[in-house]
């Protein structure tokens, strides 16, 4: 073997650790994103340069020229700064993932998977101030399961979790994508929803309502446990957030003296 030869292979085994450093970064990625689609046209590239340097090795063959020698050198660079810019990415990328991921905890719900209340205030402020400026209505509803006490009492707190879980789930599949759903407190959702005026926000309510109140949930013994949820709804007209959410908190209330398992809209102001 000659010295062509030799820093040839290494440069191919250079490329190959790049090779394996861009698997890793692909895992990372989502799929079907544009930047994971780079990344593989990329990994392409330098299996192609792993295939030219292995054509070289039989292409120069017996021979042991200065000049082979000096590009086969350059070749082995190159492996070395595919490795280097590969590994770079590689800590760059997995920072990033970490960082995404503390700030969507942050804003999460554990239990549930829908925003927590630490989310409310900074997206209501969000969500009010486009409505102000594009003059487009805005709505929030309020939902409180019914005589979750009893629920919990009866068949345990774990039990109460699934409730809750699956009654979130129905909450985030009867809204639209530009509206936002928030665990409010412990048995109690928020939604926001841009562009709905009352008319809008009360059919929105009542198909939820109607949506939990018809849905039992299977127990593992067998029983079907069916719950309820009242529900306050308000729209944002001259007031403030605060009184949005103050005046939904009121409705909820009187659909709850009201008998619950039903909405209540709040007056206009
Ligand atoms: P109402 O119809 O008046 O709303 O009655 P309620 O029983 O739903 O209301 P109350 O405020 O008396 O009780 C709420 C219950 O929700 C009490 C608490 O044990 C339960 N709860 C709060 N957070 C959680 C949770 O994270 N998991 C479970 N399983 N239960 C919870
Ligand atoms: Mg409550
Ligand atoms: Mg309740």
């Amino acid at each position: 073997m000659y010295v062509d030869d030799v820093l040839l292979v290494v440069g191919i085994g250079l490329l190959a650790a790049a090779l394996l450093t861009v698997r890793s970064i692909l895992g990372l990625l989502t799929q079907s994103s544009a930047l994971r689609r780079y990344w593989f046209w990329l990994g392409g590239v330098i299996a192609t340069f792993m295939v030219g340097y292995g054509a070289l090795i039989v292409l120069w063959g017996e021979q042991s020229l200065v000049a082979n020698e000096l590009v086969a050198l350059m070749l082995l660079l190159g492996g070395v700064f595919a490795l280097a810019v590969t590994k770079l990415s590689l800590m760059t990328t997995t920072d990033i993932v970490r960082i995404a991921k503390l700030e969507r905890d942050a804003i999460e719900d554990p239990l549930t998977g829908s925003y927590n209340r630490r989310y409310l205030e900074s997206k209501l402020d969000e969500e009010v101030r486009r409505a102000t400026r594009l003059k487009t209505p805005l709505s929030t509803v309020m939902i409180d399961l019914d005589h979750f006490k009893h629920v919990n009492d009866t068949y345990g707190h774990d039990v109460g979790d699934k409730v809750l879980r699956h009654v979130c789930a129905m909450i985030m599949a009867s809204v639209r994508s530009s509206d936002t759903v928030i665990r409010y407190g412990g048995e109690e959702f928020v939604v926001i929803a841009p562009g709905c005026d009352d008319a809008d926000a009360a059919s929105l309510a009542e198909a939820m309502r109607a949506k939990i109140a018809g849905s039992a949930l299977n127990l593992p013994n067998g029983d079907n446990l069916v719950v309820t949820a009242s529900l306050g709804v308000s729209s944002l007209r001259a007031g403030s957030a605060e009184a949005m959410l103050r005046a939904a908190d009121e409705a909820l209330y009187a659909a709850k003296r009201d008998g619950r398992n039903q909405i209540c809209v709040a007056a206009a102001a």
